[in-house]
């Protein structure tokens, strides 16, 4: 044959090759991807086999490349990786669905008319409440129990509030749990009337005194717990969240009911630290497969603002002489990190006062040195003395933020921190510059669920009316690019997942969320911060 007749023929056959499509279970196209890969690349199009990204590009490339069965023309949509939480507490978060609802509560007779109507219709052994917040009531007073025990005489009542640092309890409870005004507690506070009496307001460690006392969960209940919460996540775009203290009852039965598949969610469990459980786990090591990490502890130092149990290293100055305290004995404290510093564990510690960050960056600093890898991370890193900010850089040490937390306390933060502190409370660029990355998070329940919330309040610094106009202390706000990476890829990475998750990338779990929004250009910004996701995606799998 001659040549002139080979070349057309061979020609026809590598197209022909070219044209032979990989099968893959599922394709997107026509969207708008922000990938959050490191060069913060968009993308129209992207194909998975296997629960994972097998191609990222453009529509006609990866419709050019790849086939499937299902394939999906988003019309324009915009794609997101699956956001991440990087500090919330999931069962919380289930166990908070069951229990009465205070959050819109204007003043303590309204606490005591939410709870009178959970009665009457759930006839319950007991009242488990959470969420008030007196910062918000007319008198900001602490409330006390008197009304309490007249409507509730004869059964348990335990109302926390809404940081979960501070409970009002009844006498019924104060007397199960043998609590009277000669009663002691490190680390927390039994506050007492002007006849010494106790009002029921419990403070931090003192809550551990009561709830001992409470009878435990059903499997069942804590199952269904489980779900609600689960449900919650998945309709607000997340398909992986952090539990910020578990016990290990509670990461097991997470862990059982994933690979059971009746709960999908991406669980980073942290352990709730005590002896008893920094022995086993130590012994244990680390545990991890693709729907569970158990990798930290999770120390408390010191309290939180509202209930001024945060340590600060001057007075409160809406209190005087009074500087907060710390959760955790200071020895105690050294003894975990160092333990703990010579295993595999990370350690993140609930850090909300200055006083409280310096003494756990220093001791931080002390275990683990410069250049190290560990990535231990102080929880909030609410007030941090500007002479302690580079200690983070120093040492590696990681912040993990909640935005929302800025917008919340906002209006009364400076009561408590007056005389300019309030300068070094809820810097998270500042926090951002140290290590040139910061995982966010919101601590729900304590904050709403939603990380669109946390976008809003991360890159505005505005409450849900748009206030204050300017922004709060928007010298800390961070850029939409840092917003979106602080809930995506520096989320995986603050949990040493950045390889397997937080970005649209080649050999990564296809957990991702369809919206339509433009996150990076959207001008109306309570549209963001109302957005909920068209569809998420999980593993592959289309979840909603
Ligand atoms: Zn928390």
């Amino acid at each position: 044959m001659a040549l002139k007749h080979i070349f057309p023929i061979l020609t026809m056959l590598i197209l022909f090759a070219c044209k032979q499509k990989t099968k893959v279970d599922s394709l997107y196209f026509n969207a708008k991807i922000y990938t959050v890969d490191s060069a913060f690349k968009v993308a129209e199009a992207l194909a998975i086999k296997d629960g994972k990204f097998v191609a990222v590009g453009s529509t006609k490339n990866v419709l050019a490349d790849f086939d499937a069965d299902e394939k999906i023309d988003l019309n324009g949509n915009y794609i997101y990786p699956g956001l991440i939480d990087a500090h919330s507490h999931f069962y919380g978060l289930g166990r908070f669905m069951q229990q009465v609802d205070l959050t819109a509560c204007t003043s303590f007779d309204e606490v005591i008319e939410c709870c009178k109507l959970f009665y009457q219709t759930n006839k319950p052994a007991l009242i488990l409440g959470r969420g008030w917040d007196q910062n918000l009531w007319t008198d900001k007073n602490f409330p006390s129990n008197e009304k309490l025990n007249d409507a509730f005489p004869n059964i348990p009542v335990l109302l926390k509030r809404v940081d979960g640092h501070a409970a009002i309890v009844n006498n019924f409870l104060l007397n199960r749990a043998q609590i009277d005004q000669s009663t002691k507690v490190d680390g927390g506070k039994i506050v007492k009337d002007a006849t010494n009496k106790p009002t029921g307001v419990l403070i931090d460690n003192a809550v551990d005194l009561v709830t001992k006392s409470l009878p435990q969960m059903a499997l069942t209940e804590k199952i269904k717990a489980l779900k609600l919460a689960e449900k919650i996540c998945f309709e607000n775009g997340l398909t992986s969240v952090c539990d910020a203290g578990l016990e290990p009852e509670e990461i097991n039965l997470i862990d059982s009911l994933q690979k059971s598949g009746d709960l999908k969610i991406r669980v980073f469990a942290m352990i709730s630290i005590s002896e008893k459980n920094v022995e086993y786990y130590l012994k244990r090591g680390t545990y991890k497969n693709e729907k569970m990490n158990v990798s930290s502890f999770k120390m408390y130092a010191d309290g939180a603002l509202g209930s001024r149990g945060a340590c600060l290293l001057k007075p409160y100055s809406d209190e005087k002489n009074h500087y907060g305290f710390l959760l955790t004995d200071k020895n105690k404290m050294e003894l975990y990190v160092r333990r703990i510093s010579k295993s595999n564990f990370q350690l993140c510690t609930h850090c909300i006062g200055d006083s409280a960050n310096r003494l756990v960056l220093n001791l931080y600093a002390k275990y683990l040195g410069e250049n190290n890898r560990k990535r231990w991370r102080i929880e909030h890193a609410q007030v941090v003395d500007a002479s302690d900010l580079a200690m983070y850089k120093k040492f590696n040490i990681i912040p993990s933020v909640q935005p929302t937390h800025a917008t919340s306390d906002m209006n009364w933060a400076d009561e408590r921190l007056e005389n300019d502190r309030i300068k070094n409370a809820y810097a998270y660029k500042d926090l951002l510059i140290q290590n040139g990355w910061i995982p966010l998070g919101t601590d729900f329940p304590v904050e709403n669920v939603s990380p669109f919330y946390t976008f809003y309040a991360a890159v505005f610094r505005m409450d849900n009316q748009e206030k204050p106009v300017s922004g709060f202390q928007t010298n800390n706000a961070l850029t939409r690019e840092e917003a979106l990476r602080g809930m995506t890829i520096w989320a995986a990475r603050s949990a040493f997942e950045e390889n397997k998750k937080g970005s649209i990338e080649i050999g990564k779990f296809a957990d991702f969320i369809v919206c339509d929004i433009d996150l990076m250009n959207e001008n109306h910004k309570l549209k963001i911060r109302n957005t909920k996701p068209k569809q998420l995606i999980l593993a592959g799998k289309k979840i909603k």
